[in-house]
Formats: structure tokens, sequence, C-alpha cells
């Protein structure tokens, strides 16, 4: 696609936010028709205080109602602790609940999110898998102090605490916001870029689940595996080509395209990606707290035209 074929698509996908918007009305839900999935308004990735959230999943469904998110999934890091209240809260708003995960992989040496959409989470494959992943966490917070005070900032894991829904789910967010609020670092973008990324001094590389444990954690959980958010790796096309392919030869299903972690031109760009592969697209705001996510749970574009809704066949869908 040619340069000025991509600006015309990016305008007329950022007049559709607007539009689409516009159309529901502020804080009004229009009921879930499956006629037309693209006028849906899912949402399939967010995080609670049981990850690294700031809103508790009952919040979380207060407000995706409130923003007219008609099918809402609950994705936490590495953790289904938070799906049975997530349930219920949407359930009481009359949302369509989506039980969902977001598993942590190391793949080339990088660090990939994969997405599991509508898992079964009591006494699953995926339950008793992720108990065993968890436990890296805690490690891995203390070794990250450990370094931290090598370059003079103490305590910072006593610090990242009190920030922690979930004492097994400390992450990297929790140790951000510690060193924002003893003002080191101006904002969480900045902690990450100044300390806690490879070659950083806070910096510890870990050992995820791999590409092939999360899908078929997610397959054995009667779940739907999405690569979530492919723009945000460090890796270059033929990376992603082999990515895809792996994933695709796995069992995986879909790929994020429109997400609050993508620009506009790549939505362009993962939608051609999704359509070449034979992927389904999905959509989710990875919503993390009002004070850090610059998109609002539901408040995103359509997919672009010619993508397959990873919701399209939900109808019959028999939830989780
Ligand atoms: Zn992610
Ligand atoms: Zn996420």
């Amino acid at each position: 696609m040619n340069e000025s074929v991509g600006e015309k698509v990016a305008e007329v996908l950022s007049q559709q936010v607007i539009s689409n918007i516009s159309e529901a009305g502020a804080g009004v839900r229009p009921a879930l028709s499956w006629d037309d999935p693209y006028q849906i308004n899912a949402d399939l990735h967010c995080h609670s205080t049981v990850s690294d959230g700031t809103l508790s999943p009952e919040e979380l469904a207060a407000r995706a109602a409130a923003a007219g998110v008609q099918v809402w999934s609950l994705t936490d890091h590495d953790e289904v602790g938070g799906l049975a209240r997530a349930k219920a809260a949407a359930h009481a708003h009359g949302i369509l609940f989506i039980p969902g995960v977001e598993i942590s992989v190391t793949w080339a040496g990088k660090t990939l999110h994969i997405v599991g959409l509508n898992v079964k989470y009591e006494n699953s494959v995926l339950e008793k898998s992720l108990e065993q992943v968890r436990s890296g966490r805690l490690e891995r917070a203390k070794e990250m102090s450990r370094q931290l005070e090598k370059v003079g900032i103490d305590g910072v894991y006593e610090g990242a605490l009190k920030y922690v829904g979930n004492p097994n789910l400390i992450s990297r967010t929790h140790f951000a916001r510690c060193l924002v609020e003893r003002k080191i670092c101006s904002d969480i973008r900045d902690v990450f870029a100044r300390y806690l990324t490879p070659g950083k001094p806070g910096y510890v590389p870990h050992d995820w689940a791999s590409l092939r444990e999360s899908v078929e954690w997610i397959l054995a959980s009667d779940g739907i595996p999405v690569i979530a958010h492919p723009g945000r790796y460090d890796i270059n096309e033929l990376q992603m080509d082999e990515l895809i392919t792996q994933f695709k030869n796995l069992g995986g299903i879909g790929i994020e395209v429109v997400t609050g972690s993508h620009t506009i031109d790549q939505y362009t760009r993962y939608a051609r990606r999704a359509l070449v592969a034979g992927l389904k697209a999905s959509r989710g705001s990875d919503f993390h707290g009002p004070e850090e996510s610059r998109v609002n749970l539901g408040e995103l574009p359509r997919l672009p035209d010619g993508c397959v809704p990873i919701w399209d066949n939900w109808a019959q869908l028999q939830p989780n």
C-alpha cells in the first residue's frame, strides 16, 4: 500500500472512532445484535488489580458498561483469579462476559504476550500451569530490587508491594509506580526507559512460558489463542512472519489488530497481516487504569474492513 492510500485509510479509521461513539451516545449501550459483528463494541483486553491494573474487576465492569461496551473480556497477566468476580459484575450490567488471560511468553529471547479468550478457568490446565509461572515473578522482583540498590535506589521491592493487589503478581509496573511516587522518574514510560528494560540497571531477564505452552494451555482450557498487540514487539518483519507461522501451526486463531497499543497506521498493517495469515482479528483497549491508559475501555475504532472479527461466530458461543 502506498503512503497516500495508507493515510486515507488512517483518516477514515480515525473518523470511525468518533462516529462509533456518537452513534452509541455517551453511556448508551445498544442492545447486542449479531447481524453486523463489525458494529459490536467488543473490548477483549484489559487489566484489574488482580494483575497490574488500578481498578477492581467490579469497577472495570461498571466502567465498561458506562462506555457502551457490549462484549467484554478481563485479561489479567498470568492470572485468572479475577474472572469470577468480573463475570458476576458484567452480568449485573447486562454485558456478555468472555473470561480471558494474558500469558507472558519468551520467544526468540523477547517477551511476548498471548491472550486466551473464553478460557475455562476453574480447575483447568490453564489455572494450574499459571500457578507455576507466577512463582518466578517473586524471585525476579527481589533480584530487580537488588539491582536497583546497586545504583543507589533502596527498598524498591518493599515500595512496590504497596501497589500490589495480588502478591503473586508483582510486576515491573508496580516497581515503576514506586519510582514515580518517589519522584525518581516523571512517569511510568520514563521508568521503563531508564531502569526496567534490557541493558538498564533494574532489568532482570526471565524465562516465561514458551509459545507452545501458552497456546496449548489455552486450547486445553477450551479457549481461543490470540497474539496480543503485535506492533509493540521489538522484532523484525521476518521474525513476525515466523511468529505468526509458528502460532498458527500450534493452533493459534487470532491477532489483535485494533488495540490501545497500536497507532492508526498499525491497525492497517496488522489487518493486512491477519488477512494474509488467515487469522481472525481482535480488538481491545489494554486498559490499565484512568491515570495510565490513553485509551478508555471500548473507545477504539471498529475493525478495518476485510477483517474477520474474532467474535463473528460468538452468537452461538457457550460462555466458559
Ligand atoms: Zn500485553
Ligand atoms: Zn495487557
